[in-house]
This record gives C-alpha cells, structure tokens and sequence, in this order.
C-alpha cells in the first residue's frame, strides 16, 4: 500500500523497522546454526541451545509484532497471516521450555 505517495516501506521510519529486524532475524539464525553444529560435533548443547531458542523465540514475537505494526489494521484483520505468524511466534515463548526457563539454564551455565 502507498502513503503519502509512496510505498509503505520506503519510509525511513518504516525501512529502519525492517532494517533491525532483518539483524535480530540474522543473529538468530546464526545462534541456531551454532547450537546446530555443536550438536553435530557431540557437545552438550544445554547452553548454547537455551540462548537459541531463547533469542530465537522472543526475535520471531518481536519482528512478528512489527510485521504487524508495517501492515497497519491490515495487519490486525484475520485476512491476512500476519496476525496468525504474531499469535504463532507467541507460543514459541511458552512450548519446549519457556523463554523463563531458558534464562535460567542459561544462568546457571553461566555460574557452572
Ligand atoms: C499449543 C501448545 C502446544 C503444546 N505442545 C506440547 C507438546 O507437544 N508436548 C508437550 O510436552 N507439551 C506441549 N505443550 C505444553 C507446553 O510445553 C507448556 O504449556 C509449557 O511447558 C509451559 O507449561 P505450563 O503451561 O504448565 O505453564 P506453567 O508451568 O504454569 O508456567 C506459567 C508461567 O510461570 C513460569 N514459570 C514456571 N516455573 C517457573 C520457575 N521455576 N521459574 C520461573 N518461572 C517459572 C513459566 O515460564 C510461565 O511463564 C503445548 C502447549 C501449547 C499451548
């Protein structure tokens, strides 16, 4: 959709948002990806699979719910996914261990 003559996303405000979240989606892949090759190397991935799926959990809610925000009401209304990726990004933070319990492991790997 355009505003104000242009192109939703070639507002600044709006290319910043997709800017910070195309970094936080990369960084989370990339500790996904280190978790993954930990795991292929026979380490204990108790720690580094906690920061995964941490970071990974709380990165989709938060570029989900900007997706959101960039779609204005469009973005609210069941017609379009981007409501649906927001309420499935949610229970990443819930299933599989909560974000709550990754911080701790991830605490106590830091104290052992
Ligand atoms: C759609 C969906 C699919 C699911 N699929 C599966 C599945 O396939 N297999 C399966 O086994 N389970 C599944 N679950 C269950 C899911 O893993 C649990 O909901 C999740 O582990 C949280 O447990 P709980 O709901 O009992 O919350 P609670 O344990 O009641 O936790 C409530 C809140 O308290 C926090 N909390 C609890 N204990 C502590 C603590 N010691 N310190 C700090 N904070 C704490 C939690 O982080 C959370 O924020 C699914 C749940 C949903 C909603």
């Amino acid at each position: 959709r355009k505003a104000f003559g242009k192109e939703i996303f070639k507002h600044q405000a709006i290319a910043v948002k997709l800017a910070d979240m195309y970094v936080k989606t990369t960084a989370a892949k990339l500790l996904v990806m280190k978790a993954a090759v930990e795991k292929d190397e026979g380490k204990d991935i108790a720690h580094s699979g906690a920061m995964a799926k941490l970071y990974a959990s709380e990165v989709a809610l938060e570029v989900a719910n900007e997706a959101v925000q960039i779609h204005g009401g469009n973005g609210y209304v069941a017609e379009y996914h981007v409501e649906r990726m927001m309420r499935d990004a949610k229970i990443t933070q819930i299933y599989e261990g909560t974000s709550e319990i990754q911080r701790i492991v991830i605490s106590r790997g830091l104290i052992a």
